[in-house]
């Protein structure tokens, strides 16, 4: 039988008929007036449901694209940068700072596990830190760290700006920018807002934006926080052209979050994520994060004793699911799927099952278990 491909990757997630629809459409001029107008009104929206009274940032590029700008527009040459690093992520930010001349410390967790806030309050009362990043939730091992309470802490260093790398996160684990004294906030449309690829957001604080303005002209020209300012004030301005069907599309995610209702959202969330491993333990595997600072976005998956991973998640492909295989020194032993953004059921059931007749094909009968064990958990 033929399947169809669920793609249970951490990203790109499923993007819904009516978000496709929005790329579909006939594009217009930027200066459209209708165009302009949508564009505002995401914006807008965007402040209001992240709880930001700063300024949000949306621009054609990714993740990485967003984690530069949050580093180009905060930092200069010779600075300190703190980094907490909860794995392969987080540890993008070092090479990212050491190529602008930013002298970068890092605490890094070993995998699975959190650098306790104590010790991240230790690190930036022993030197002074022009930044920190922090990862939200790190893909690489599916390690949810405490941003709240981590920015609550951060009240203490008034002058450190505190920079969330929310991609694996935002719209799907609880973000509240101000409420959390975020500073930078950055995403990308390809995860829990369940868009294609393509567009970055970056949401900075007053305290960000009056960083930006301290640190005079910077290197970077396309993700200046000051060419883009304007545009963002004034969506009929021009800096760099907009991706205007990914900017639709983006508009239409959030109005499906808005109908959903956000909290609802981080609700579901919990629930999809804590309901997946449960029923991924059922059937025998274990799960890499801790369990009090496990994700809800993804799972990190550890494979039972004599599974291959190239052939499980070969066969699994063939009945219908992708997802994606572990990083750096977990390549081989783990398997990683994404939960997040606007999976549904149909999508959760198939993948569960399509990962039982895996097993059962690689000689393991567990034909049932899983599913019932998932459904059960979202039935509740
Ligand atoms: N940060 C995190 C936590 C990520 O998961 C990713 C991508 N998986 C990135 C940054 C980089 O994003 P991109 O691949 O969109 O450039």
């Amino acid at each position: 039988m033929k399947n169809r491909r669920l793609v249970m990757i951490p990203g790109p997630t499923p993007v819904v008929r009516s978000i496709q629809d929005q790329m579909g459409r006939e594009t217009v001029a930027f200066g459209d007036p209708g165009f302009v107008k949508d564009f505002k009104e995401l914006l807008t929206d965007l402040k209001e449901l992240w709880k930001s009274s700063g300024e949000v940032f949306v621009v054609a590029g990714t993740g990485t694209m967003a984690m530069e700008m949050a580093i180009a527009n905060t930092l200069k040459s010779g600075d300190n940068l703190l980094i907490v690093s909860h794995g392969f992520f987080g540890d993008r930010f070092v090479e990212l700072a050491e190529r602008k001349g930013i002298v970068a410390d890092i605490l890094k967790a070993e995998w699975g596990k959190i650098i306790p806030v104590e010790e991240i309050e230790k690190k930036l009362s022993e030197k002074k830190y022009q930044a920190v990043t922090v990862t939200h939730v790190d893909t690489s091992t599916g390690v949810c760290a405490p941003v709240a309470e981590i920015g609550e802490m951060m009240k203490k260093f008034p002058e450190t700006i505190y920079i969330v790398d929310g991609v694996c996160a935002t719209a799907g684990e609880r973000e509240y920018i101000d409420e959390m004294n975020i500073d930078v906030l950055l995403t990308g449309s390809q995860k829990a807002f369940g868009v294609a690829p393509g567009l970055e957001m970056v949401w900075a604080s007053q305290k960000a934006l009056a960083r930006r303005k301290e640190i005079g002209t910077i290197p970077e020209y396309y993700v200046d926080f000051e060419k883009w300012l304007p545009i963002m004030q004034d969506t009929s301005k021009y800096y760099a052209t907009p991706a205007v069907n990914l900017i639709w599309a983006l508009k239409e995610s959030v109005r499906l979050i808005k109908e959903e209702g956000i909290e609802a959202r981080y609700d579901r969330h919990i629930k999809v994520g804590r309901a997946m491993q449960s029923a991924l333990e059922s059937m025998g595997f274990g799960i890499l994060a801790d369990k009090d600072h496990r994700a809800v976005t993804l799972s990190n998956v550890l494979y039972p004793e004599g599974i291959d991973d190239m052939k499980f998640r070969t066969i699994l492909a063939e009945e219908g699911a992708q997802v994606a295989g572990g990083l750096a020194a977990y390549a081989g032993k783990m398997f990683r799927i994404g939960h997040m953004g606007n999976v549904d059921m149909h999508d959760l059931v198939g993948a569960i099952s399509a990962i039982e007749r895996t097993l059962y094909r690689m000689g393991t009968d567990i034909l049932g278990k899983g599913v019932a064990t998932l459904q059960k958990e979202l039935l509740k």
